[in-house]
């Protein structure tokens, strides 16, 4: 028997839940159908021996009215914990060895051992340089406009930290959206922060006091009995109705269909070849994440920041490391500190093919180095991201152009999802609200 509902969303990550929620303001006609056992996809918080470990997103910004009014309506806003100010002020990359800050003022920055005089002097000269006529790499754009200096000791690990990304391979356009877009409307990257610093753009992030996960039970709760667990989709077709969309436990009917599943999954719902071809080319970076626990008597350097990033000619086996504690204190137990480490992505995807138990001694060798711990790990957890991190390279533009194009021969249809058009949790809500929006 077919069961006939409005709309139906297929997925229930941040894209196919934060849909659902803003879909029930209007109706109730509506299914979240989701292959796995639990909500949540990517946003997995663990919460265990008075540790709050992530094993996806640690913060969340708070940079558009989508993301606000979410947390609005999940009556969350009064709870949630914002960074220490210590963290929003200190990041670190590794610098011979040691934590270096990046620069948050010009005046840091002259200063910063990060880069040579004559680098310092070549960023002066970006206002001066042409703008970019046409779509470059990460890597090409920046060298020119600020120096391969810059890229090595900024962009790249700053793209670590958000892609896990080769900056050789990835789409400016995409990639470093605001920065692309102040360099096409303004001819500069300088001259545009200049003038958006003085209208005083600020943003801020957040975490909440049971991690993430507590965003998504309280975004799911109302809507449960909506929520069909183990339930994976394996075929949407156009039919007289609608769609009909298949799987192992039944056939359901639909009139319009949000589609919020990763590039590898849809690739499976459509039989259209042009939309398969560029889903296919969507890749996919894998991470490894550890968290691990020490006494805080036992650990020397206590420099108070949000983390640290690496290059590649660091050397490290790891890409970065997040001091979780020194962030958000309540995630870890008075007398401990949590520290969160980020392996392989791009540059070190061999990494995470390794065994667990190796792959932990070798990192665990570093993080002790940098932070000069002394005792035993008193707590530790680890989590493998497969397909983690999907990248935003050249083939973006036709990404979103094919994506449209179906989207425009097939009424009612939306594709939404995080490889493509902003991968953050926030942009993911923003964009399920303005597909809500054009359902009413
Ligand atoms: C390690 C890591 C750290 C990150 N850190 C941050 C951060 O600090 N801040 C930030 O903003 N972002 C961060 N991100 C990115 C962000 O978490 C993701 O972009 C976002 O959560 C993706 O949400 P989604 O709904 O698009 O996809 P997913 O979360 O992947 O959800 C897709 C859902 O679809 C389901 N599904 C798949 N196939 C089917 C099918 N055939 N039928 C039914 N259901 C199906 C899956 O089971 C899953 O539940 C991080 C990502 C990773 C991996």
């Amino acid at each position: 028997m077919e069961q006939r509902v409005d709309t139906i969303i297929i997925g229930s990550g941040i894209c196919g839940l934060s849909s659902a929620h803003f879909l029930s303001k209007q109706t109730n006609d509506f299914l979240v159908l989701e292959a796995s056992d639990k909500v949540g996809g990517i946003i997995q918080t663990e919460n265990n021996s008075d540790f709050i470990c992530e094993n996806g997103p640690n913060t969340v910004l708070l940079n558009n009215d989508a993301i606000i009014e979410l947390i609005k309506d999940c009556k969350l806003w009064e709870s949630i914990k914002l960074p220490s100010e210590s963290s929003n002020k200190n990041r670190y990359v590794l610098h011979e060895n040691e934590l270096e800050l990046i620069p948050t003022s010009f005046k840091k920055f002259i200063r910063s051992p990060l880069l040579s005089f004559k680098s310092k002097l070549r960023i002066l000269f970006e206002p001066f340089i042409s703008k970019h006529k046409e779509n470059t790499t990460v890597y090409n754009f920046v060298v020119k406009r600020f120096g391969k200096d810059f890229h090595d000791q900024f962009i790249e690990p700053f793209i670590t930290g958000i892609y896990a990304g080769d900056t050789k391979k990835m789409s400016a356009k995409h990639s470093l959206k605001i920065l692309w877009n102040l360099e096409q409307s303004h001819g500069s990257v300088l001259r545009g922060l200049f003038k958006q610093k003085r209208k005083g753009n600020q943003m801020g992030s957040f975490n909440l006091p049971k991690g993430l996960s507590q965003m998504i039970h309280k975004i799911a709760e109302p809507i449960k009995d909506r929520i069909h667990l183990n339930v994976a989709v394996e075929k949407v077709e156009k039919n007289e109705f609608g769609y009909k969309v298949s799987t192992k436990s039944g056939t359901f009917l639909s009139k319009k269909i949000i589609c919020a599943v990763p590039a590898y999954s849809l690739i499976n719902l459509f039989t259209d070849e042009q939309l398969n071809n560029e889903l296919k080319n969507v890749r996919y970076t894998p991470v490894d994440v550890f968290h691990f626990s020490f006494k805080r008597d036992h650990i020397k350097n206590q420099a108070p920041g949000f983390g640290v990033l690496t290059k590649p000619s660091d050397q490290k086996n790891y890409l970065g490391i997040l001091f979780s504690s020194r962030t958000f204190d309540h995630v870890a137990p008075q007398d401990s500190e949590l520290f969160t480490v980020l392996v392989g992505g791009e540059r070190q995807k061999e990494l995470c093919e390794l065994p667990k138990e190796q792959l932990e001694t070798i990192v665990l060798r570093e993080l002790k180095q940098l932070i000069c711990q002394q005792g035993e790990v008193t707590f530790k957890k680890h989590f493998r991201w497969k397909r983690g991190i999907p990248q935003y390279d050249m083939n973006q533009e036709t990404l979103s152009t094919v994506i449209k194009g179906f989207e425009a021969q097939n009424t009612g249809l939306f594709i939404l999802g995080n490889f493509y058009e902003g991968i953050s949790v926030s942009d993911c809500i923003l964009k399920a609200k303005n597909i809500a929006n054009k359902l009413s």
